[in-house]
C-alpha cells in the first residue's frame, strides 16, 4: 500500500538551535524524508539558526553529515539528500542579543507559512519568542513550536505560558509531545472512534484494569544534568504517559477539530484522582555491563532521583470509577518496549465449567518496537478430547498489514507537517500542560516530604521487585517486558 501524499503549502521554517542534537539527529531527516515523499512542496525552505559563526555552505555539510547517520530510521539516498540541501539556508543568531536577527529577517519571505521552531533549551523559549516578534518577524499566522520540557511544575509551566502569550496567541503555540507523532498513538483514536467494535465495552463495567509501559534499555546517557534534576516523573510520566492515558480514557470528541480533542483529554487529567505514596514505587538502576549506576552516570552518588517509577492512578469519572491505571516507566530495563494493555474483565459465568482455564481478553497497542495491535482472546484448543481452552493472539503488525512499500513515518515528520498545515489536534494546549502538573506536583511533593524513596534495581531487569507487588496485592500482574 503507498500512502497518499498531499503536499502542504509553500513555507519558511527556521529552526532555531539548528547545530544542536534534535536538530541534527531527528527535524531534519524529518523534513527531508518529507521532501523526498513530495510533501514538502520545492518551495519550502528551511532556515538553520544558532550562535555559531558558519557559513550556509559550512552548515549544510554538516547536515548532509547527520542525514548520513543511521538514526534508526530508514536510510536517505544520496539523492535525496543533496535535493533538501538546497532547501536550507543558516543564519547566526543570538537568542540573548539583537545580533543575527535583521539578516534572519530579510531572508524570509511575505507570502508564505511562517513557522519557528525554537529547538534551543527552555531557559531561551521566553528570549526567543520576544526577539522574534521585537524584530517584526511574526505575522498573525506565524507559528512557534515549543519543545520538551514545558516547566518542571506548575508554577514554571504557568510561567512560561504566560511569557509566550505575551507574544503569541494560544492558535499560534504548538508545544509538541512527540509520543503524540506515533502512528499507533494516532491509531488509538482511530481504532477507538471509527470502529464500533470497543466503545460498549470500554468502561469500568468490562475494562478490569489498564496497564501503560514505556520501558527503555539505555541510561541516561548524555543528558545526566538534566535527567537528575527531572527524574522519571517529569520526563516521562506527567506528558508522554499521561497523554497516552487521556487517548485511553477520554470521551468521544464531538469532532476531530483540534479543541474538540484537547477538551476531552483536559476533562480527564482533571478527573485523575491524587496518588498515594503507597501506590508508587520508584527505583534506580545499579551498574551492570551496559554502563555504571545511576548515580555513578550522573556523577551523583547521592542522588535520591528516580530513573524507574511505577504508579497506580483512578479516574473518577462515570466511565472509569473502579478501573486502575497503572503507569509505570524505567530506564537499563529488560527490553525496549512501550505499549498499552487494556485488560477485560472475565465472564461474568463460565458455561466451561470450574476447571476451565481462562485467560483474560487484552487489547495491546504496542508503540515500539514494531508498531502494531494485538487482541487476546479464548478458543477452543484443537483436536478431540473434550473443550478445551487455549488463548491466542490476534496479531497486526502495522508494517506487515499495509505491505513493505509503507514506511511508517518518523513522528518529527508528522508533526511538523502539522504545524505547517496548521493543525495542533496532536500538540498540547496551555491548559492540559498545566492541568498535568497540577496533578504530578503533589506527587512529586509526597515524596519529597519523606514518601515513595528510590529503590535499586538491576540493569536488565523489570524494575525493582516492590513495583511487581504494587500489582499483586490488587491480584494482578504486569505484562512482561520485551
Ligand atoms: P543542544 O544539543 O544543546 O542544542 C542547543 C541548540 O541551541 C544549539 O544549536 C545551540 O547552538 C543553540 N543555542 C544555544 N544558545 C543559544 C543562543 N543564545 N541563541 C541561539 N541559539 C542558541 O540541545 P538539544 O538536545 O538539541 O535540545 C534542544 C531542545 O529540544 C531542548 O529544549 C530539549 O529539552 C529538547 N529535546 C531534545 C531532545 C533530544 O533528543 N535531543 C528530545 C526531546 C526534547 P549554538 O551553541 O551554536 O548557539
Amino acid at each position: 500500500m503507498v500512502a497518499r501524499v498531499i503536499p502542504v503549502d509553500p513555507f519558511d521554517l527556521v529552526v532555531l538551535g539548528a547545530t544542536g542534537d534534535l536538530a541534527q539527529r531527528k527535524i531534519f531527516p524529518a523534513l527531508c524524508r518529507r521532501l523526498a515523499d513530495g510533501q514538502m512542496p520545492a518551495e519550502g525552505r528551511i532556515i538553520g539558526a544558532a550562535r555559531s559563526a558558519m557559513t550556509p555552505a559550512e552548515f549544510k555539510a554538516m547536515v548532509a553529515e547527520s542525514l548520513k547517520v543511521d538514526h534508526g530510521a530508514a536510510p536517505i539516498s544520496a539523492a535525496d539528500r543533496a535535493a533538501f540541501l538546497t532547501a536550507i539556508d543558516y543564519v547566526a543568531v543570538d537568542a540573548r542579543s539583537d545580533e543575527g536577527w535583521g539578516a534572519l529577517a530579510g531572508m524570509l519571505r511575505p507570502d508564505v507559512t511562517r513557522a519557528f521552531y525554537f529547538s534551543v533549551a527552555p531557559a531561551l523559549f521566553g528570549d526567543l519568542a520576544q526577539r522574534v516578534t521585537e524584530h517584526g518577524l511574526a505575522t498573525p499566522e506565524t507559528r512557534i513550536v515549543v519543545e520538551k520540557p514545558f516547566g518542571h511544575d506548575l508554577e514554571t509551566a504557568r510561567a512560561l505560558n504566560a511569557i509566550l502569550a505575551r507574544h503569541f496567541t494560544e492558535a499560534q503555540i504548538y508545544r509538541i509531545d512527540h509520543y503524540l507523532g506515533k502512528e499507533t498513538v494516532q491509531n488509538l483514536m482511530a481504532v477507538r472512534f471509527a470502529n464500533i467494535l470497543f466503545e460498549p465495552l470500554w468502561n469500568a463495567r468490562f475494562v478490569d484494569h489498564v496497564q501503560i509501559t514505556v520501558a527503555e534499555t539505555v541510561g541516561v546517557g548524555g543528558r545526566a544534568e538534566y535527567y537528575d534534576h527531572s527524574g522519571a516523573m517529569r520526563d516521562m510520566v506527567q506528558n508522554h504517559l499521561m497523554q497516552l492515558l487521556c487517548l485511553i480514557a477520554m470521551e468521544p470528541p464531538f469532532n476531530f477539530e483540534p479543541d474538540a480533542v484537547r477538551d476531552e483529554k483536559l476533562k480527564v487529567i482533571r478527573a485523575l484522582d491524587p496518588v498515594a505514596q503507597d501506590d508508587i514505587v520508584r527505583g534506580q538502576y545499579g551498574a551492570g555491563p551496559d554502563g555504571p549506576s545511576y548515580g555513578d552516570e550522573v556523577e551523583n552518588p547521592q542522588s535520591t532521583t528516580e530513573s524507574y517509577i511505577a504508579l497506580k492512578v483512578g479516574i473518577s469519572n462515570w466511565r472509569w470509577k473502579g478501573t486502575p491505571f497503572y503507569l509505570r516507566t524505567g530506564k537499563r530495563l529488560a527490553a525496549r518496549a512501550s505499549e498499552i494493555a487494556v485488560i477485560f474483565r472475565d465472564p461474568p459465568h463460565s458455561i466451561f465449567g470450574e476447571d476451565a482455564e481462562w485467560r483474560e481478553n487484552v487489547l495491546v497497542i504496542r508503540l515500539q518496537p514494531d508498531e502494531g495491535m494485538t487482541l487476546r482472546v479464548m478458543i477452543k484448543e484443537p483436536g478431540p478430547g473434550g473443550m478445551r481452552l487455549k488463548d491466542v493472539a490476534l496479531d497486526m503488525s502495522f508494517a506487515e498489514a499495509l505491505g513493505d512499500d509503507m514506511q511508517i513515518p518518523d513522528a518529527y515528520e508528522r508533526l511538523i507537517m502539522d504545524v505547517i498545515r496548521g493543525n495542533q489536534t496532536l500538540f498540547m494546549r496551555g491548559d492540559e500542560v498545566e492541568a498535568a502538573w497540577a496533578w504530578s506536583d503533589p506527587v512529586i511533593a509526597g515524596w519529597q516530604d519523606g514518601g515513595a524513596r528510590a529503590l535499586p534495581y538491576a540493569a536488565g531487569s523489570a524494575g525493582p521487585a516492590a513495583a511487581a507487588d504494587l500489582l499483586q496485592r490488587d491480584g494482578r500482574l504486569w505484562r512482561e517486558i520485551g
